[in-house]
């Protein structure tokens, strides 16, 4: 399983909410800070944990008001949990938390569960994807940044991946669109230094640093580059820009399959700084 991956450095926190929202510490830790600290409510999806101590751990949300969301589950592990199943990873949940103004970990004070998924702790092959969508979400994402079309895109591929309306082409396409709603989505139209189309090339080097495809003139010098078929970038921008929508009538090859997903795992993994533990399970 997907445990807490690494965080990006936090983002200014939420001061303003801070003003309108701010109750007080309620618990022993709370109690020595003095900051203070906000009580927020929001829809969340776990997507990382790590143990913090014999009795707590630390839980990563995706919430849809707060992007990410990092915070302490007191008593998390004791055996009547008042969070028990709830902090599963692929689990969507309404949380309430106690956020530090100071940028340090929140303290999860309520965690409800709206729907566990089950149907994907069924199915090694809808887990697999289910953790992969996990950890893109987890890597990408940042705290006091919320992107409420991300979370409902995670919630909308989750939902459909667990109850089978779900294709071979589905994983990629949660990919390009969380890459466009997170600023990082890559060029895969013409070349990404003087715009040429890249027509008529029988594999395309593509640049991870410039997230796109590369021309014969421009591709001297560049490092990190690797080759992708001029299919597979169509492919990508087809699902990007939404020309391919209906999925059902999309019929793909497993090798331009496995080539876009050799793409995306790669220019994932350079964002991310590594490469993605599940990308073996979903290749
Ligand atoms: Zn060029």
């Amino acid at each position: 399983m997907a445990g807490l991956v690494r965080s990006p450095p936090a983002a200014p926190r939420r001061k303003q909410r801070l003003l309108r929202a701010n109750t007080g510490p309620t618990t022993p830790r709370a109690a020595a800070c003095t900051l203070p600290m906000a009580a927020l409510k929001t829809s969340g999806l776990t997507v990382g944990r790590m143990d913090y101590s014999e009795t707590s751990q630390i839980v990563a949300f995706l919430s849809r008001d707060h992007g990410k969301v990092r915070a302490i589950a007191k008593g998390a592990k004791r055996k009547r949990s008042p969070f028990e199943g709830a902090l599963d990873l692929l689990v969507l949940n309404e949380i309430v938390f106690l956020d530090r103004a100071d940028g340090g970990l929140s303290i999860l004070t309520a965690c409800t569960m709206r729907d566990g998924f089950p149907e994907l702790r069924r199915d090694l092959d809808r887990l697999h994807q289910g953790l992969w969508i996990a950890e893109v979400l987890s890597e990408l994402t940042v705290e006091a940044s919320p992107t409420p079309a991300l979370f409902d895109l995670a919630v909308e591929c989750l939902t459909a991946l667990a109850r089978g309306s779900w294709q071979r082409l589905s994983l990629s396409r949660f990919d390009v669109l969380a890459l466009r709603h997170l600023g990082f989505q890559p060029r895969f139209v013409g070349c990404g230094v003087c715009h040429r189309p890249l027509d008529g090339e029988e594999w395309v080097p593509f640049s991870c640093r410039l997230g796109a495809g590369l021309c014969r003139t421009c591709r001297a010098g560049q490092d990190g580059i690797f080759p992708v078929a001029p299919g597979t970038l169509s492919l990508a921008d087809g699902l990007a820009s939404g020309r391919l929508r209906n999925l059902d009538c999309v019929r793909v090859e497993d090798a331009a399959l496995a080539d876009l997903r050799r793409l995306l795992t790669r220019y994932i993994g350079s964002l991310a700084g590594r490469e993605p533990r599940m990308a073996r399970y979903v290749s």
